[in-house]
């Protein structure tokens, strides 16, 4: 099969996929997704992404019903059977179908569970990536992986308007994480990242590039930095499950990085081996 979708059991093609109007994803945003890159028919760090999901459904208070075992079982299926190399795994659970309505404790809550898989195209793992700052306009809920994306949606246009391959988001000073994915830095061989609060996600790209750097001996601040700091850094870059670790050159049309290539390597390196290793590769 070239791509597959499902909704609450029935299975299609995307295309071809049609849901209700009153899922309440169409009129609140109301839900959760997560997704990741499947390698060989592997979806990469799978085990982290549905531990995600069920925390994001729990913190919007929706009761997955359905255990993770059953969940992964059914994606897997999903992913066996589009053809291709690399693809892409999106899935996402809503509070269900019902009349429009701002509370949800109406009967027949019960919530939804969407899902697709296409192919893919792994970025280019030594290329040099180009970058926008955009005021970070959204609300105190970036940890929960929302599909409520309207202000990611709008910076990511504004980048790629320019020509750019992602928007890096900023509090003010405060450098957050761009419009999906995390940003980091190096600064004399010390890997610098924003803290888990209410600002950014939880990447778990980020997570592994974290535990990759501390068995690598490079030393990790989980604190925030300025856009100033970015600016001014040995390296920057921005990293996702689909983009992986991608080195930043340019950012606002200005030279940024590049200065420590030795230790962005050991990051970038260990994370394709890890990836080779887990998609039975290596
Ligand atoms: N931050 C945001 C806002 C994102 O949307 C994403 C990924 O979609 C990330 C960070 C990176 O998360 P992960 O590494 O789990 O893909």
């Amino acid at each position: 099969m070239q791509n597959i979708a499902y909704y609450n059991g029935k299975v299609g093609p995307i295309e071809e996929m049609v849901v209700p109007m009153n899922d309440r994803a169409c009129y609140f945003g109301d839900g959760v997704y997560d997704a990741t890159c499947v390698v060989n028919h592997v979806p990469m760090a799978f085990d982290d992404h549905i531990d995600r999901i069920y925390r994001s459904a729990k913190l919007i208070d929706i009761d997955i019903p359905m255990e993770k075992a059953e969940m992964k079982k059914l994606l897997q299926g999903l992913c066996d059977q589009v053809e291709g190399d690399v693809l892409f795994l999106y899935w996402q659970v809503t509070r269900g179908v019902g009349m429009r309505n701002h509370p949800y404790s109406g009967a027949g809550d019960k919530p939804s569970l969407w899902a697709f898989v296409r192919p893919s195209k792994m970025r280019d793992p030594f290329g040099v990536y180009k970058c926008i700052t955009v005021e970070d306009k959204r609300f105190f809920y970036c940890n929960i992986k929302t599909i409520n994306l309207l202000p990611a949606v709008m910076a990511n246009q504004k980048a790629t308007a320019a020509g750019c391959d992602e928007a890096i988001f900023h509090r003010g000073d405060r450098v957050t994480e761009c419009s999906h994915s995390n940003v980091h830095i190096l600064k004399d061989g010390v890997l610098k990242t924003a803290p888990c609060d209410e600002l950014i996600l939880p990447g778990i790209t980020r997570k592994h590039i974290l535990a990759i750097c501390r068995a690598k001996g490079i030393p990790v601040v989980e604190e925030p930095f300025t856009l100033q700091e970015m600016m001014e850094a040995d390296e920057v870059f921005f990293s996702s499950s689909s983009a992986l670790t991608c080195r930043i050159g340019e950012i606002d049309g200005k030279p940024v990085g590049l200065k420590d290539e030795k230790t962005f390597a050991l990051i970038r390196d260990g994370y394709q081996e890890e990836m080779k290793k887990e998609c039975g590769l290596a």
